[in-house]
């Protein structure tokens, strides 16, 4: 199903996972989230600086290799990024997996090695795990649920 080159970018991140580790600090917020459908556990940690912008992220986490591989590239895609432009990549992350295809004028990156598991549809969540705690991280940022809202987010 994974096509082979993907699926070496998965295994890497899932291996290698990226900014894993608890990040501390002033400002510094955290998040618990469970994925109902796969028991894969994360917690997600975030610092937004005041002109909305992810200013930093990491997470720690347990669970099987496309949901640690998808919580790692989204941490590297979205870190310094403006909540508005995250938001847009939250999107198109939404719109590969539960659809197959996005807007290819939006840069997702590594995540793109994901896009095969639109086929696999019990692990739609395992891939959007990341995005769905980073929903209720942003939950209070009016530019981030502006951005979703207006793009009728098919999430849940
Ligand atoms: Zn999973």
């Amino acid at each position: 199903m994974l096509d082979a080159i993907y699926k070496t970018v998965l295994m890497e991140h899932a291996k290698h996972k990226m900014n894993h580790f608890e990040l501390k600090g002033p400002g510094s917020q955290q998040l618990y989230y469970k994925n109902p459908t796969c028991g894969d556990v994360m917690s997600l940690f975030w610092i937004v600086s005041e002109d909305d912008r992810l200013e930093s992220v990491s997470f720690i986490g347990e669970g099987c290799s496309i949901s640690m591989a998808s919580v790692s590239i989204m941490t590297q895609q979205i870190k310094g990024k403006k909540i508005d432009q995250i938001a847009q990549q939250r999107q198109a992350m939404e719109q590969m997996i539960r659809i197959g295809t996005w807007d290819k004028k939006i840069d997702i990156g590594d995540a793109a090695s994901l896009e095969g598991v639109h086929q696999l549809r019990a692990r739609h969540n395992c891939a959007l795990m990341g995005w769905q705690a980073l929903d209720k991280a942003l939950d209070s940022h009016e530019k981030y649920q502006w951005t979703i809202k207006k793009k009728n987010s098919i999430f849940k």
